[in-house]
């Protein structure tokens, strides 16, 4: 098929590599917007998230396929920019600890957990005096490093062009999309929370979530491990730590930094440290995120050819791969969609208003 991607960030580089290595024409715009998620995201991909520290929706799906995904990608485009790394995971109380002494003994919890041996080489540094313990199957993409390798491997196969995407410069003909005086047979959005100033998707549940992040130096913390307690904080390969992070619903601006974010992180990182840290860089920006907390993932109701690859949220490296995939075998007409990712489960808000746009 032809098909014309709309963003260049984290989803319109998994998908557009996933489409392209399956056979399919593609091309791929993007304005060039100075903050995205993916420019500002730690990149962390973690099997245990959350502040009840559950397992991730899929784990078992998406974790093996990213390991194999990512390294293949590195070794086509260049670049390491795939970090596999144990996080570290003080715990917050006597019972958290007994909970998961419990849990690490049994043989479903073995391939995500271990309890840490590690607790005193860390115990100069970071507040964890109930222990700790150590996920598997874990570490962090540097995703501004990603989309940029990859738009360089894109640029050279021709395939990617620094535009703004408006209604105005395209029309539906026919069940195809004209844009730019070219014909495709689909068309598919990845464009972040450019999606909210949409009108062909307002129904969606989207709901963007802005976040800060540090980059700290923080004198002989172990690199070893990612240090995750309500907060993270992650060993460059560079030199020092990026750290963060925070998750507001409600914001003014989605990409300045505020003072309010400033300290919020400061605490959240004062939390988890003994030590002193210095604060060297603050960067802010807003996750494409839903209500849900479910990917969003489909075709329009109306328009059949005009598809969304979105609402990627707090996980998109560990959700991109495996979703762009199975977005792939939808548009293959190979399955149908899974219904918590389908914006099927959007339809009750799709109402008159939005069928006549
Ligand atoms: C502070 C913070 C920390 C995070 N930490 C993590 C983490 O540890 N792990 C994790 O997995 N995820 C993390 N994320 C989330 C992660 O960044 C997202 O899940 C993912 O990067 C979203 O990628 P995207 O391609 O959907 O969106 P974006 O990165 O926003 O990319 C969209 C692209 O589309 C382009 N675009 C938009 N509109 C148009 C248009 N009209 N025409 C042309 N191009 C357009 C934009 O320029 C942009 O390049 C974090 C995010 C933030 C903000």
């Amino acid at each position: 098929l032809k098909i014309l991607i709309i963003g260049q960030g984290l989803a319109g580089s998994v998908l557009g590599l996933t489409l392209l290595e399956r056979g399919h024409q593609i091309f791929i715009i993007d304005n060039q917007a100075p903050v995205t998620s993916t420019k500002v995201a730690a990149g962390l991909f973690n099997p245990i998230t959350g502040l009840n520290r559950t397992k991730t929706w899929k784990a078992e799906q998406l974790f093996p396929f990213l390991k194999t995904f990512y390294p293949k990608i590195q070794a086509t485009v260049g670049g390491n920019f795939y970090h596999e790394l144990p996080i570290y995971m003080p715990f917050s109380s006597l019972e958290i600890q007994n909970e998961w002494m419990a849990k690490s003994g049994e043989t479903y919890w073995k391939q995500w957990i271990d309890i840490s041996d590690k607790d005193h080489v860390f115990e100069p540094f970071v507040n964890n005096d109930f222990g700790g313990m150590e996920t598997k199957q874990s570490g962090w993409l540097n995703t501004e490093e990603f989309i940029l390798k990859v738009a360089d491997y894109f640029n050279g196969l021709g395939i990617l062009k620094i535009c703004n995407f408006t209604r105005e410069n395209y029309s539906i003909t026919q069940d195809k999309i004209d844009f730019a005086g070219t014909l495709y047979d689909k068309i598919i959005y990845c464009n972040g929370i450019g999606l909210n100033n949409d009108p062909l998707f307002s129904w969606l549940n989207f709901a963007p979530v802005k976040g800060d992040i540090f980059e700290i130096e923080v004198d002989k913390l172990p690199t070893s491990h990612i240090v995750n307690k309500n907060g993270f904080i992650l060993p460059l390969t560079k030199g020092g730590f990026r750290a963060g992070s925070t998750y507001n619903n409600f914001f003014d601006d989605p990409v300045s930094i505020t003072p309010k974010g400033f300290d919020e992180l400061k605490e959240k990182i004062q939390n988890i440290l003994k030590t002193e840290f210095k604060i060297l860089k603050h960067i802010a920006a807003t996750r494409p995120a839903t209500k849900d907390r479910r990917p969003l993932l489909g075709s329009h109701p109306k328009y059949n050819s005009i598809i969304v690859f979105n609402g990627l949220g707090t996980k998109g490296v560990s959700l991109a791969p495996y979703l762009a995939a199975h977005l792939a075998d939808f548009i293959e007409q190979k399955t149908e969609l899974f219904p918590e990712v389908n914006i099927q489960r959007c339809m009750k808000n799709y109402l008159p208003e939005h069928q006549n746009v």
